[in-house]
């Protein structure tokens, strides 16, 4: 099953690595300078250097479930998300925030189950999370913007760009972050990607709305 990896990275060496050596050997001379930071979900469909065709170096990424970002909170704990963003605000310097959430999210999945649980099902040691109902949490109070009595389709959907504006909110939460905004080197942007219609919207604070910005052929 690996084997299509194998071929994958074979064709990546020819037709990228040795095309392009003088850029890959300059990352490595020069180091990493990304300018931006994408906070995606870990969902295979949804791999942002293939679809944002972002070439190496170009884009720094933390993936995690749900593309979650929890509040700032420096207690000596594990914070492997934080902590990515500490390295990238800090000291990649990056210019630009990404939060990019999808459609059909497995993570936000998850929350919503919590929002509408049923009581009538029991949690037995096949169907029960460890860490799955903890980590999604970091979004419990979207649960206050959306209706539950909405189809599950279109409940999905607005929890999913509800946990995208979560994030932006909670990345507001560091205080560097904060920082680098209030003086303009650092940008916030929440995606979502419309996997049926191959489209993104982005959010737009000032309106509160998700918005096409790939509609247009340029
Ligand atoms: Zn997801």
């Amino acid at each position: 099953m690996v084997d299509s990896l194998i071929k994958g990275f074979k064709d990546f060496k020819k037709n990228y690595y040795e095309r392009d050596k003088e850029t890959i050997l300059n990352l490595v001379k020069n180091g990493q300078k990304p300018k931006i930071l994408v906070i995606a979900c870990s969902d295979s469909r949804v791999d942002p250097a293939i679809l944002f065709q972002a070439k190496p170096g170009e884009i720094f990424t933390i993936r995690n479930v749900a593309n979650l970002v929890p509040e700032y909170n420096p207690d000596g704990g594990l914070h492997g998300v934080s902590s990515a963003i500490e390295y990238a605000v800090r000291d990649l310097k990056v210019e630009n925030i990404i939060i990019l959430g999808h459609a059909h999210c497995g993570g936000i999945a998850a929350l919503c189950d919590t929002f509408i649980k049923d009581k009538s099902k029991i949690e037995t040691e096949e169907t029960k999370r460890e860490f799955i109902s903890d980590w999604v949490n970091i979004a419990a109070n979207i649960k206050n913007n959306i209706n539950l009595h909405d189809s599950i389709e279109s409940l999905q959907h607005i929890a999913e760009r509800e946990s995208i504006k979560n994030s932006i909110k909670n990345l507001y939460t560091f205080p560097w972050v904060l920082k680098s905004i209030r003086e303009n080197k650092l940008n916030i942007f929440g995606w979502w990607f419309d996997l049926e219609n191959g489209e993104i919207l982005s959010y737009d604070d000032k309106n509160d709305k998700f918005f096409n910005i790939s509609k247009k052929d340029d």
